[in-house]
Order: structure tokens, then C-alpha cells, then sequence
């Protein structure tokens, strides 16, 4: 029998990506990267002599050339310039961010520009290049896994990612659903588990029912904006406060103290998850006008940093709730809780996660490895032609729509409609000899398309000229089983297919 081509299961996170793969033997295995460790800090650099740098590489010199070291990008990615997430994200990173012709971000690194397809590109290729090393033989498809709550746009934005490098992402599943394939393919189990997934930069949570091989998700939730960065960031902004408090000086303008305070708050919030208080101290973090040198010297317990987090706790318990209505459960009808994302291990999050569900979360899976594990299983899967395929049965994380008159929100799928999913719908022309019907279509889950995002706009040509309201246009809008919508139209009278152009820009 021929070998068939690997495919392997990336895990392209913020902070850190990792790779898995199913051997022969049917046994899944985490890639490891230089010296044993399976994960690689997702950064992109170029140093001083114009060297790219990925990974440790790129991290080891981030403190030194923060201007030039990208890092936390998954969070911009499909995101236009001028948007929320933008303007927090250019308070709290050193790289400079400037809007494109077609309002998207443009990340300018060492004198060269880049998009952020092509830092999700860089990343990609050398995970893809380690496991080639590591498997002696080159890799050229993967199964890449998203947040759950990742829009229409955000994911056809790593699959270009995967093209501008050759390498073909088969299919993108969603963070939290691989999660569950790495604790349940293989058990024959039937259970209903909740995936509670805080890592560096994003929230998910995702209601999974298994019947042995089969993995419904009922409802999935989550907060592109809520992670580890956050934590990390409530404890700078309590080190900012104090020093501005004792010294009168804002360290927040001084790029390389902030990196060194930023370094440090990870740090120190890592360490408190094992011990109830560590020292903060860095020594001449800046100097006072007189040049004599200041230090950071402070103390953080465990209770501070709770203090200081209990609302960002807080706000993914809401949603986690919002996502059991969905799902028409009570917190008792849930079997297991299980725990991804390195932020998960902080112990007031398991605590808080314990009260909430009345019982302790499990510890079935490895919270930094399961995701490259379950795309692993469901790469291995989509290979086998027995019928011992993995059925995924997944949703749409927000409700897709058009605009309708007053920028109101029509819905054509709400959230969590399952996919794949087609619905169609009849337009009338509303003038004398319309040849063409434009709709802009958003993804979110306000009545007010404004606060949605814009998906694109989708034009309809070639209608058949006639009086006004003479001509329908039959519009399909197909959810493809990785979240992404594409559009047709046809003229019901004739059955002729219309030409449809999707304009994108960034809104
Ligand atoms: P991930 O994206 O899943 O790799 O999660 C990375 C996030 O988890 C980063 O924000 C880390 O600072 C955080 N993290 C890793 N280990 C710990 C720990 N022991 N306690 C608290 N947070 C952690």
C-alpha cells in the first residue's frame, strides 16, 4: 500500500503554537522542538543585521528589540485598523501598527512591512519546518485549529496564511472541539463536556456532547479579547500606578521598561500560581532628572493578583453561562469540565470554575497540548477510509446577517445555527431595469450592524433588465463546515446563476 502524505494538527496559538501528529501505530505525538520542549512561542522578529527570527529565537531578544519583535498578532488578525481591538492592543505593544490602503493592519518590522497573514504565515512555516525535520518528510498539509469564536473572515485568513506558504490547510476546527477529541476519541464515551479554553489572548467555551465518535457541540461562546495578556496586564498597570505614585515618572512611555515590567508581571503571575507571594523587583528600571537611578522594588501576594483579576474571572463565568442557555443545560446535566489554556492553571480559576459547576474540573487533558492533539486525531481521521472517521457536528460562534433599512441586523443564521448550513433568500429589484443587488453581510451578534463585523459586501450581477419589483433574485448563503460563508444568487424564473464579487475591506 502506498504511504499516504502526513497531515499534521498545528495548534497556531497567541502566546504559543504546537504540533501533533498520528503515527503509524495509530499512537499521537507532540512535535517536539529544540531541546525537548513541545511548544514555540508564537513571535516573529528581525534583529538588528535584518535576520528573521521565530520562536525562542525571536523571544530571547524581545526585551532588547521590542519595537521589532511581534507577538500576541492572532488577536489583530481579520481585523480592520480602526477597530477596538486595535487601539487596546497599541496601548499595551511596543511594534508600531499603521492602518493599509484597504483600512487593514499593517505591522511595520526591521524596515520591512508585513500583514497579518504573513506573520500567521511565518509562524505556520516554521512549526510546519520543525515537524519536517522531525518527521524526514516534508510536510504540506495540516489541520489548523481557530478559536471557536473566531469569525467568517478571521478563519479564511489562516487558510491564506497556509497558501502564501504552500502549505494546504485541510480543515480548520475550532480550539475548544479538539480539545475534546484529545480526551474523547477512542473511550466510547457519552457525556456532555464543557471546554473551558483561557489561553494567552482568547476565551472559548464550547458544549460538547460525545457519543463515542461522533462530537456535537451544542453551543460555543467566548471573548476574542480575554486572556493571559489581560492578566498580565492588570498586574502592569498596578506596577505603572505605584511607581507613578512614589516617583512622579510613567514608565508607560519608556518601550524597553515596559518590556522589563512585562516579562516580569508574566513572571510573577506564572509563579503565583505554585506560591502565595513572590518579589517584584528590577533594578535601574529608569532614572530620575538628577540621573540617579531608580529601581522597581515591590511585593505581590497571590490575593492581589485575585484582586486585581477577579473581573476578568468574572466575565468569562458570564459567558459561560450565556453558553449553557444556549445549550438548553443546567450546570448539573454537565459531565465534565475540562481545563485548556495555560492561563487555566492559575488556581482561583479552577476554584471559581469548582463553585460554579459544583464539582472540581477535570484533569483529562494537558491544557497546553490537547489542541494539537485533537487536530492530530482529526487530521489522522479525515486519512482513514474505515468508518472509524471522526464526525465533527459543529456551530457557528455569531449569528450572520445583512443589513436591512436603518442599519438594523437581519439575521440569516443565528449563533450557534450548526454547520455545514445553506438558507436561502428571495430579493426583489426596487428599480426600473436594476441589473445589480449589493448586500453587505456581518457576522456579530448586535441588532445594529455598526457593532457587527462586516464580513463583505456581495454584489449580484447581471439581472435581467424589467420594471421594478418584476424581478426576483433567489440569494443562497452557504456556512461551510469551517464557518466560512460563501454567497450565489440565480434568477428563479429562468434558473440562470448570477455573477457574485465579494468586496472586502476592513471595517
Ligand atoms: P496558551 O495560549 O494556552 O499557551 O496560554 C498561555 C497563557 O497561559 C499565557 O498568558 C501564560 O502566561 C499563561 N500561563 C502559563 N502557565 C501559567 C501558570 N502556571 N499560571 C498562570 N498562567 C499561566
Amino acid at each position: 500500500m502506498q504511504k499516504k502524505e502526513p497531515i499534521i494538527g498545528i495548534d497556531l496559538g497567541t502566546t504559543n503554537s504546537c504540533a501533533a501528529y498520528v503515527e503509524d501505530s495509530g499512537n499521537v505525538k507532540l512535535i517536539p522542538y529544540k531541546g525537548g520542549d513541545y511548544t514555540i512561542p508564537s513571535i516573529f522578529a528581525i534583529d538588528d543585521k535584518g535576520n528573521e527570527l521565530i520562536g525562542y529565537e525571536a523571544k530571547r531578544q524581545w526585551q532588547l528589540n521590542p519595537r521589532n519583535t511581534i507577538y500576541g498578532a492572532k488577536r489583530l488578525v481579520g481585523r480592520g485598523f480602526k477597530s477596538d481591538i486595535v487601539d487596546s492592543m497599541k496601548k499595551v505593544v511596543a511594534y508600531q501598527m499603521r492602518p493599509g490602503k484597504k483600512n487593514e493592519v499593517v505591522l511595520d518590522v526591521g524596515k520591512k512591512e508585513f500583514s497579518l497573514q504573513e506573520i500567521s504565515a511565518k509562524l505556520l512555516n516554521k512549526i510546519r519546518d520543525v515537524a519536517s525535520n522531525y518527521l524526514k518528510t516534508p510536510i504540506k498539509r495540516a489541520v489548523v485549529t481557530v478559536p471557536a469564536y473566531f469569525n467568517d473572515r478571521q478563519r479564511q485568513s489562516v487558510k491564506d496564511a497556509g497558501k502564501l506558504i504552500d502549505l494546504e490547510v485541510v480543515r480548520i476546527i475550532n480550539e475548544p472541539t479538539a480539545a475534546a477529541l484529545a480526551y474523547g476519541v477512542g473511550k466510547g464515551l457519552n457525556e456532555k463536556v464543557v471546554i473551558y479554553d483561557l489561553g494567552g489572548g482568547t476565551f472559548d467555551v464550547s458544549i460538547i456532547e460525545i457519543r463515542d465518535r461522533v462530537f456535537e457541540v451544542k453551543a460555543t461562546g467566548g471573548d476574542i479579547f480575554l486572556g493571559g495578556i489581560d492578566f498580565d496586564n492588570a498586574i502592569i498597570h498596578h506596577v505603572l500606578k505605584d511607581f507613578a505614585s512614589k516617583t512622579g515618572i510613567d514608565l508607560a512611555t519608556d518601550p524597553v521598561a515596559m518590556q522589563r515590567i512585562k516579562d516580569l508581571a508574566e513572571r510573577t503571575k506564572i509563579d503565583l500560581s505554585a506560591r502565595e507571594e513572590v518579589p517584584f523587583n528590577i533594578p535601574f528600571i529608569t532614572m530620575t532628572a538628577q540621573g540617579q537611578p531608580l529601581n522597581i522594588e515591590m511585593k505581590f501576594t497571590r490575593k492581589i493578583l485575585e484582586m486585581l483579576t477577579s473581573h476578568l474571572i468574572d466575565k468569562s463565568l458570564q459567558i459561560v453561562a450565556r453558553v449553557l442557555v444556549d445549550a438548553g443545560l443546567s450546570t448539573k446535566e454537565v459531565d465534565e469540565v475540562m481545563l485548556v489554556g495555560g492561563q487555566t492553571r492559575m488556581p482561583i480559576v479552577q476554584d471559581r470554575l469548582t463553585k460554579f459547576f459544583g464539582k472540581p474540573p477535570s484533569k483529562g487533558v494537558h491544557p497546553d497540548e490537547a489542541v494539537a492533539i485533537g487536530a492530530a486525531l482529526y487530521a489522522h481521521s479525515l486519512q482513514d477510509d474505515t468508518n472509524l472517521r471522526i464526525q465533527l457536528l459543529d456551530v457557528i460562534p455569531m449569528a450572520i446577517g445583512l443589513e436591512k433599512a436603518g442599519g438594523m441586523f437581519h439575521t440569516v443564521f443565528p449563533r450557534n445555527a450548526p454547520i455545514p448550513n445553506a438558507k436561502q433568500l428571495l430579493a426583489t429589484t426596487s428599480m426600473d431595469n436594476q441589473t445589480e443587488l449589493a448586500m453587505r453581510i456581518y457576522q456579530g451578534d448586535h441588532e445594529m450592524v455598526a457593532q457587527n463585523d462586516l464580513l463583505g459586501e456581495f454584489t449580484f450581477s447581471g439581472i435581467r433588465a424589467d420594471k421594478r419589483g418584476m424581478v426576483q433574485v433567489e440569494i443562497t448563503f452557504d456556512v461551510s463546515v469551517e464557518g466560512i460563508l460563501t454567497m450565489r444568487a440565480r434568477d428563479p424564473a429562468t434558473g440562470r446563476e448570477m455573477r457574485t464579487t465579494v468586496r472586502v475591506t476592513q471595517s
